[in-house]
C-alpha cells in the first residue's frame, strides 16, 4: 500500500505560515505524491498563506475560513471530519506539535475513530507503509511505530524534526484554494465545547532573531552562577546577531522567561552554531540542541555530559571565557 496523499494541518499567524508548517509540507512531498493542506484565517491572510504553502508543494488548500477569537480547535476538526467525509481519508494527516495542533488532533482522534502518534521526531516509508520516530527516555533511545488500522494515520509531529525547503515546482501553478463549510459544532451557550476564546495576544519582545529560527543561539546554565551573569548570554548573543537560550533549571529558578528554554519541555533549535556555557547536558537539554550544526560547550568540569557532543569544548570558567569572548568580538567589530 503505497502513500498516495497526505494532508498538512498548516497553522499561520498574521498571514504568515508557521515554519513548523513548511518543514510539515516538506516532509510529505517526500513521502506522497499529492500533498494538500488545511488552514484558517481571514481571507487575505488565507491568500498569502496558500501561496506561501504552494511554494512548499501544497497542490490543493483548504481553507476553514477567519474563525475571529474562537480558538481552532473545535473548528478545524469538524471541518477536517467532513473533508474526510466527502473526499475520502488521505493516507496521512501531519499536525504540528503546538497548543493548537494538538488540539485538533485530539478532537480530530475522537471525531474520526482513529489513533493518534504524538512526539513524532521522524517519518520514513518501509514497503509503502508509513514509519514514524519518536524521541523516548528524554531523546537517548528512538522508538519506531506504524498505524495498522484503516486510513487515516494521524501524526503530531515536533517542529525541527525535519528541514523545510522549497518544491522545485515553486511559483509554476497557482495553488487551488478550496472553502470547507464548518459543520455545525454544537451551542457555544452550553459550556460543555466550543466556548473557550482568544480574549488577547501577548507578543513577547525581542530584539534579535526568533530562538527556534536563529542561526546562532547561546544558551546558559546555573553554571553562571546568578541571573545578573545572564546579561554575558544575552551580550554574546547580540554580537553574533544570535537568540538568547537557557537550561530549564536557570528558567525554574526565575531567571529567564519560560520562551527562552531549550529541550524537551522547551523549544528544539538546531541553529548552525550552539553555544551552551555553564550547562551540564542533560538528555533533557541535549534532546532539543543536539541536531545542531556546530556546538560550542564551556564547563568548569572537564567530564560534563555536554562535552560528549561537543564539537569545540572549553574546559573553564564561564566568568572568565565569556567575558573574553564578548571583549574579542568587540574588537574585531
Ligand atoms: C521531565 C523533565 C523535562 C525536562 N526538560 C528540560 C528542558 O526542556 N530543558 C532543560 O534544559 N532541562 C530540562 N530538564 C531538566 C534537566 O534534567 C536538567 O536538570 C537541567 O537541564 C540542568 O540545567 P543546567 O545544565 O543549567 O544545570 P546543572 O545540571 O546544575 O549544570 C550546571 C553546569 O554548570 C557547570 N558550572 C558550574 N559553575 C560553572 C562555571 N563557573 N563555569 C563553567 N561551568 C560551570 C557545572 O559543571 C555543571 O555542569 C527536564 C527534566 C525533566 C525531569
Amino acid at each position: 500500500m503505497a502513500t498516495d496523499r497526505i494532508l498538512v494541518v498548516a497553522e499561520s499567524y498574521a498571514g504568515k505560515a508557521l515554519p513548523v508548517s513548511l518543514e510539515l509540507l516538506t516532509k510529505a512531498r517526500q513521502l506522497a505524491g499529492t500533498v494538500e493542506a488545511v488552514t484558517w484565517g481571514t481571507p487575505s491572510d488565507t491568500a498569502a498563506v496558500a501561496s506561501q504553502l504552494a511554494g512548499f508543494g501544497a497542490t490543493k488548500i483548504y481553507s476553514v475560513g477567519d474563525l475571529g477569537a474562537a480558538l481552532p480547535g473545535v473548528p478545524v476538526a469538524a471541518a477536517i471530519e467532513a473533508l474526510v467525509q466527502q473526499s475520502g481519508p488521505p493516507d496521512a494527516i501531519l499536525i504540528p506539535t503546538t497548543y493548537d495542533g494538538r488540539d485538533i488532533a485530539g478532537r480530530l482522534s475522537v471525531r474520526l475513530d482513529r489513533s493518534v502518534l504524538t512526539n513524532v521526531v521522524g517519518i520514513t516509508s518501509h514497503d509503502g507503509a508509513l514509519v514514524s520516530e519518536h524521541a523516548i527516555f528524554g531523546g537517548s533511545e528512538v522508538l519506531k511505530a506504524r498505524f495498522t488500522g484503516a486510513a487515516p494515520a494521524i501524526f503530531v509531529v515536533r517542529a525541527k524534526s525535519f528541514a523545510a525547503e522549497e518544491s522545485a515546482d515553486a511559483g509554476r501553478a497557482a495553488p487551488e484554494v478550496v472553502t470547507v463549510d464548518v459543520p455545525d459544532t454544537g451551542p457555544t451557550n452550553t459550556g460543555a465545547t466550543n466556548t473557550a476564546t482568544v480574549t488577547a495576544r501577548h507578543v513577547e519582545e525581542r530584539t534579535g532573531p526568533k530562538l527556534d529560527e536563529a542561526t546562532v543561539v547561546v544558551s546558559g546554565g546555573r553554571g553562571l552562577g546568578e541571573a545578573g551573569r545572564y546579561q554575558l548570554i544575552e551580550e554574546l548573543a547580540k554580537l553574533l546577531h544570535g537568540a538568547p537560550g537557557a537550561s530549564r533549571a536557570i528558567v525554574d529558578a526565575g531567571w529567564v522567561p519560560y520562551a527562552y528554554q531549550v529541550g524537551q519541555t522547551g523549544k528544539t533549535v538546531k541553529p548552525t552554531v550552539y553555544i551552551a556555557a555553564g550547562i551540564s547536558g542533560a538528555t533533557q537539554h541535549m534532546v532539543g540542541m543536539k541536531g545542531s550544526k556546530n556546538i560550542v560547550a564551556i564547563n568548569k568540569d572537564a567530564e560534563a555530559p555536554i562535552f560528549a557532543i561537543a564539537d569545540l569544548g572549553i574546559v573553564g570558567d564561564v566568568q572568565k571565557v565569556l567575558p573574553k569572548l564578548i571583549e574579542a568580538l568587540k574588537a574585531r567589530s
